[in-house]
C-alpha cells in the first residue's frame, strides 16, 4: 500500500471531526478527512436519499438483515423492524457485552441520524465536569460560536401552542405540570421555518413525514451542511468516505501512519491504503476514538499512551421509557419527529433528571408519551482491548444501568402518580419491560479532557496528536451532547492552531 501524505489527517467527520476540518483548512492546513461511512449525497429509486423511520430499507443501518429500531415492539407485536439487505446504511448499533450504543455513519457522522436537539449545558454542571476549563471563556466565545455555525433555532411558541404536530407534546408537559414539574423549550438545528412550510402544505415533508433516525432528506441542518461543506469551501479539505482507520502508529521521524480499509457497498474490504501526517485529529466519536486509541496502546504501536486512554466512559445516564396516557389525553396521529421540549428536574439535588419529550410518530392515535431521560449517573466503565480476538470491550455492567433507570423511575412515579396513569409495557421487546436500559444514544468519554489529554485536547504522551470528539466528556453532560463537543472542539482548534501548528 503506497504511503500517501497531508500535513493534517483528521478521523471521522462527525461533529468534532468537522469543526477541525473546518479550522485546519481556513488556517491554510492541507487535510485530509477519512471517513468510514457514505457520502450521502445521492437517491434511491424512490428518488430520496435517506429512507423513513416507517419504511426502513436498506439505507438505513449499518450491514444489517434486519433494523434494530429502539423501540422492538408495540403492542408486543414484532411490527417495528424490518428485514433490510446489508448497506452501509446511515445508523449503527454498535453492541458490548451490557450495552449497546447508536452512532451515525457517513459524512456528517451523528448529524445524519440526530434529533437535532442543540442544548448549552448549565454553567454550573459544565463547570463541575471541566474543573480546568475557563467557565467564561466558553459561554461568551465558545458555546455562541458553535450554536451559530451549526444554525441553532427554536420554535415559534404561537406556531408550537397551536399545531398537530405537537400536540405530543403540549400532553407531556401537561402531565408533568400535574407533577408540579418544570418544562423548558429546547433549541434545534432543524429550521423550524422549512417546518411550518411542511405542515402548511408548500414545502416537502420530512420532520413531519417521519424522518429521522434513518436521515432526513430536508429541513435538517446537518453538518454536510455546515461545518463540513464550509470546510471543503476553503479549498484545503479532502474528504474521504468509505474508508475506515484500522491503525496508527509512528514513524522513525515522529509522523503519525494510519491504516485503511476501503470498503465497498456490500462490506467488501476491496483495498487498504497507508498515510502520512505531522498532525493527526482523533474525531471517531466515543467509540471509534477510544477503540483507535485503546488497540494502539495495548499493541504497542503508541506506546506513549497512558491508563487514562480508555477510561471514563458513561451513557449520559440515557433511559427511554413510556406512560400511557388516558383516552381524553391523546397525542396525536401526526408528530413532528423533532423534539422540542424537556422537563427540566436538573435542580432537584436528590434525583437531578433532564427528560426530553420524544415523539413516536406512527401515523395513527397510540395515547404514548415517549420519553429519553438524561439522568445524572455517576457510573463510569473503561473500554479495554481484547488481545485474542482483536476488539475492544467496553466494561459497562447492567448494575450500571440500572442506577439511570432508578432516577428515570422516581421522576416518572411521580407524575404518573399526579395523573393516574401508568408506564407502557409493550415497547421494548420482553413482556414487562418498561425502561430500555440497554441502549444509549449519548456515548461519552474514553479519552477525557485533562485526564487522557491536556486541557486542551492534546494526547498525553504522544506530541501533535489530538482528540476533538465526545471522548473528551467525562460520560456525562446532563443535556443532549453536540453543542458541548463542538464548542470543546472549538476552543481545541483556536489553541492547536496558535500554539502547535505556526511555522
Ligand atoms: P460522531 O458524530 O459519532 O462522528 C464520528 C464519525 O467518525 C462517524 O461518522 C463515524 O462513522 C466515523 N468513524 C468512527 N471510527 C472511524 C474509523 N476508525 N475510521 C473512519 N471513520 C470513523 N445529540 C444531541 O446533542 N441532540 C440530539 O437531539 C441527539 N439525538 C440523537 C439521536 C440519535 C438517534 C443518536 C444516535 C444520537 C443523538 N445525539 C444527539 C448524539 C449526537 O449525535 C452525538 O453526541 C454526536 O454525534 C457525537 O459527535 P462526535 O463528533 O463525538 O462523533
Amino acid at each position: 500500500a503506497a504511503v500517501e501524505s497531508a500535513p493534517a489527517v483528521v478521523v471521522g467527520s462527525g461533529y468534532g471531526g468537522a469543526v477541525a476540518a473546518l479550522r485546519l483548512g481556513q488556517a491554510g492546513i492541507r487535510t485530509l478527512v477519512l471517513e468510514m461511512g457514505r457520502l450521502w449525497n445521492t437517491t434511491g429509486p424512490d428518488g430520496k436519499v435517506f429512507c423513513s423511520t416507517l419504511s426502513p430499507d436498506r439505507r438505513s443501518m449499518w450491514f444489517r438483515t434486519r433494523t434494530e429500531a429502539p423501540l422492538a415492539t408495540f403492542l408486543w407485536l414484532d411490527v417495528v423492524n424490518k428485514d433490510i439487505s446489508p448497506y452501509p446504511g446511515v445508523l449503527d448499533r454498535v453492541h458490548f457485552d451490557a450495552m449497546s450504543v447508536y452512532v451515525g455513519r457517513g459524512v456528517g457522522g451523528g448529524s445524519l441520524v440526530n434529533g437535532g436537539m442543540a442544548v448549552t449545558p448549565r454553567p454550573d454542571y459544565f463547570a463541575e465536569q471541566f474543573p480546568a476549563v475557563d467557565v467564561n471563556e466558553m459561554y461568551g466565545t465558545y458555546f455562541p460560536r458553535a450554536r451559530a455555525m451549526l444554525g441553532v433555532n427554536s420554535v415559534d411558541p404561537d406556531w408550537f401552542e397551536s399545531t398537530e404536530w405537537y400536540r405530543f407534546t403540549r400532553t407531556s408537559r401537561k402531565a408533568a405540570a400535574n407533577a408540579g414539574l418544570k418544562t423548558a423549550f429546547v433549541p434545534n438545528v432543524y429550521d423550524f421555518g422549512y417546518m411550518e412550510k411542511e405542515a402548511a402544505g408548500t414545502a416537502t415533508r420530512s420532520a413531519l413525514a417521519g424522518e429521522v433516525i434513518y436521515g432526513n432528506n430536508h429541513g435538517k441542518r446537518s453538518l454536510d451542511k455546515t461545518y463540513l461543506a464550509a470546510a471543503l469551501g476553503t479549498g484545503n479539505v479532502t474528504v474521504h468516505s468509505q474508508e475506515k482507520v484500522t491503525g496508527v502508529t509512528r514513524a522513525a521521524d515522529g509522523t503519525y501512519v494510519l491504516t485503511t480499509d476501503l470498503v465497498d457497498d456490500t462490506g467488501a474490504v476491496t483495498g487498504t491504503r497507508q498515510y502520512g501526517c505531522t498532525y493527526l485529529f482523533l474525531a471517531g466519536g466515543s467509540l471509534g476514538t477510544s477503540e483507535l486509541l485503546v488497540r494502539a496502546r495495548d499493541t504497542g504501536a503508541l506506546p506513549g499512551l497512558g491508563s487514562e486512554v480508555g477510561a471514563g466512559w458513561g451513557t449520559n445516564g440515557n433511559t427511554m421509557l413510556a406512560r400511557a396516557n388516558h383516552v381524553w389525553d391523546t397525542v396525536g396521529a401526526n408528530q413532528a419527529t423533532m423534539p422540542v421540549m424537556g422537563i427540566d428536574d436538573w435542580a432537584n439535588a436528590d434525583n437531578p433528571v433532564f427528560a426530553e419529550i420524544a415523539p413516536l410518530p406512527m401515523g395513527f392515535e397510540h395515547w404514548v408519551s415517549l420519553y429519553l431521560a438524561i439522568t445524572k449517573n455517576p457510573e463510569r466503565a473503561r473500554f479495554t482491548y481484547d488481545t485474542a480476538a482483536g476488539t475492544v470491550r467496553l466494561g459497562w455492567t447492567a448494575a450500571q444501568s440500572a442506577v439511570s433507570v432508578g432516577m428515570a423511575r422516581k421522576l416518572f412515579d411521580r407524575i404518573n402518580a399526579a395523573n393516574a396513569t401508568i408506564y407502557r409495557y409493550d415497547l421494548f421487546g420482553s413482556p414487562s419491560k418498561v425502561f430500555a436500559d440497554d441502549f444509549t444514544y449519548h456515548p461519552l468519554g474514553g479519552c477525557v479532557l485533562g485526564r487522557a489529554t491536556d486541557d486542551y485536547g492534546r494526547v498525553k504522551g504522544c506530541s501533535r496528536l489530538y482528540v476533538t470528539d465526545g471522548s473528551l466528556v467525562p460520560g456525562n453532560i446532563g443535556v443532549n451532547p453536540f453543542v458541548t463537543i463542538t464548542a470543546l472542539a472549538e476552543r481545541t482548534m483556536d489553541r492547536v492552531l496558535a500554539e502547535d501548528t505556526a511555522p
